[in-house]
């Protein structure tokens, strides 16, 4: 990989709008947001893209903001409560930087995958991959070099990947989708407990 995480502006359109973001929210991260959680654990999450005033702002995925809540909400629901534990879930995300709008272009999920690779490809214990909405769901196919068109996603399909990992897609815990319950705590909840009995299943 040529550009560290920490150092990367390959995506143009994101990297000028980070630039701008720090002279309006000074004490904001506005920076790519590393994966938090264990990656010892055999399932890794994998959500859209840092919020602005979530893990834009914190520097910690799924930190501070409603979608955070919710997912952190829902992990401490199924058993997950220690982010220390091993088992606990590598959390990630397809886009590493604050997209315009909270849309970013596949293009920028494309230029991005490299990162998503090394991280999933490093987790040696992976047995689950959630993808949380469309766009992850094709980010991680991406980096499999599957073809989206014979994986489609589906709230709670389960599509069988490469050497015993299975990918899990859902909708993903944004306000947007839980004001209008599009998706449901208990319908993510059912998603990590589909991804615990897998990996129990598989140990
Ligand atoms: S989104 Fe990813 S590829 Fe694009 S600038 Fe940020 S870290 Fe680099």
């Amino acid at each position: 990989m040529k550009e560290p995480l920490d150092s990367c502006t390959k995506c143009h359109r994101i990297s000028k709008n980070l630039l701008d973001l720090k002279n309006i929210y000074t004490d904001y991260h506005n920076k790519p947001v590393q994966g938090v959680g264990s990656k010892d654990s055999s399932i890794c999450i994998v959500g859209l893209a840092p919020g602005l005033h979530g893990a834009n702002k914190t520097g910690i995925v799924f930190n501070g903001d409603f979608s955070g809540n919710i997912l952190s909400y829902c992990l401490k629901s199924v058993g997950f409560i220690d982010p220390l534990e091993k088992d606990y879930p590598y959390i990630t995300n397809s886009v590493k930087c604050y997209p315009p709008n909270n849309k970013p272009y596949i293009s920028e999920v494309d230029n991005c995958s490299r990162f998503l690779k090394k991280e999933i490809f490093n987790m040696s214990k992976l047995r689950v991959i959630i993808a949380l909405g469309k766009l992850s769901h094709l980010a991680v196919l991406k980096i499999y070099k599957l073809i989206p068109s014979k994986y489609i996603f589906q709230h709670g399909k389960i599509h069988k990947l490469l050497n015993n990992i299975i990918l899990i897609d859902s909708y993903h815990c944004s306000k947007l989708n839980i004001n209008t319950k599009r998706v449901t705590i208990q319908m993510l909840n059912n998603i990590l407990f589909k991804a615990k009995q897998y990996k129990y299943k598989h140990d």
